[in-house]
């Protein structure tokens, strides 16, 4: 074990967590943030942002979180690879295991976010790779001139459509009732562009391939109970996200989806451990609202180490 006790351990290197970590290391608190892959979290897989403020015209993804990272250094905040497996509470102490080693801390802000989510259909796993995706900002080059699906009607799935006709010659967006949930601009621009063509109330039941990858999915209309097969070269799947809380199931209060339970100023049910950004339970996941997360959850980091709250 590390003889360092350090004031705040961040769990998490996404925008909620950068937040927390420039709050904390510029309060002069002893701060790790232990992020398990890349710095930067989801927004990394993300073409444009176009919501956040003070980008006018728009940023890249990994742009913005390069500036995330270089303002936390200019305060110094200390970071580190490595998975978090376990948190143990012993008082005024919680003890954390990195892989295999234990780290302590006064007090945790856990900024985990979430991952995509899988369909749980037949062939999905095995395709993975082999024209099954998650990310079309990833992979999306992949696939010049070849017919490809997204499945889903949220922002993600519009985004990602619009993403994946600079390369693919046909995009259909596969969604499953008959109303999508994307905002109305990104609903104008996908319903505008020729090359995407919207299949209504419509699932995947399953992923058909051979040794060269998918090469076609079986459809299901929900309305009309009409199946059929539609050949693809490659299927991103942008259905929402899980949150990456597994690690505490026994030691914090989780909701029956997996997220975080907290109080508005992002308190977890065990005392000096604090949730922030997409792994709590709240309304809007955003990179504004992760940010405004992670303040807060800074702040009352800071408060519970001064003894102003329990
Ligand atoms: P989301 O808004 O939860 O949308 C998920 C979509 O997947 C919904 O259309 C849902 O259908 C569908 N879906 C869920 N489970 C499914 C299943 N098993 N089979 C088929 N379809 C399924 O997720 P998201 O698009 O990833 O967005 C998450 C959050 O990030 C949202 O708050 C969103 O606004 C935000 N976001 C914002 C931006 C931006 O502002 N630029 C970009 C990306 C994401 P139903 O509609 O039928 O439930």
């Amino acid at each position: 074990m590390s003889e360092t006790i350090y004031d705040v351990i961040i769990i998490g290197g996404g925008p909620a967590g950068l937040t927390a970590g420039l709050y904390t290391s510029r309060a002069m608190l002893k701060t790790l943030l232990i992020e398990r892959m890349i710095m930067g979290g989801q927004v990394m897989t993300t073409t444009k942002v176009e919501n956040y403020p003070g980008f006018p015209g728009g940023i890249d993804g990994p742009d913005l979180m390069l500036k995330f990272q270089e303002h936390c250094q200019e305060f110094g905040l200390e970071v580190t690879t490595g998975e978090v497996e376990g948190l143990v509470d012993n008082g005024e102490v919680k003890t954390l295991t990195v892989d295999g080693k234990e780290v302590q801390a006064r007090s945790v802000i856990i900024t985990t976010g979430a991952e995509p989510s899988k369909l749980g259909v037949d062939g999905e796993d095995p395709f993975v790779g082999r024209g099954v995706s998650y990310c079309a900002t990833c992979d999306g080059a992949f696939f010049r001139n070849v017919e490809v699906a997204i499945i889903g009607g949220g922002d993600t799935a519009a985004e990602e459509a619009l993403f994946l006709t600079r390369f693919a010659s046909k995009v259909y967006l596969i969604h499953r009732r008959d109303q999508l949930r994307a905002t109305k601009i990104l609903q104008d621009r996908i319903k505008s562009n020729d090359k995407i063509e919207i299949l209504w109330n419509t699932v995947i039941e399953k992923v058909n391939g051979d040794n060269t990858g998918m090469t076609s999915v079986a459809l299901k209309n929900r309305k009309s109970d009409e199946t059929r097969e539609l050949p693809l070269a490659g299927m991103f799947v942008a259905i929402g996200v899980t949150p990456k809380a597994h690690f505490l199931t026994e030691v914090l209060d989780l909701n029956d989806d997996g997220y975080i339970l907290t109080d508005a100023e992002c308190r977890t049910s065990m005392p000096g451990v604090f949730a922030a950004g997409d792994v709590r339970k709240k309304i809007l996941k955003q990179i504004a609202t992760a940010v405004g997360d992670g303040a807060v959850a800074a702040i009352m980091a800071e408060k519970y180490l001064e003894g102003f709250i329990e």
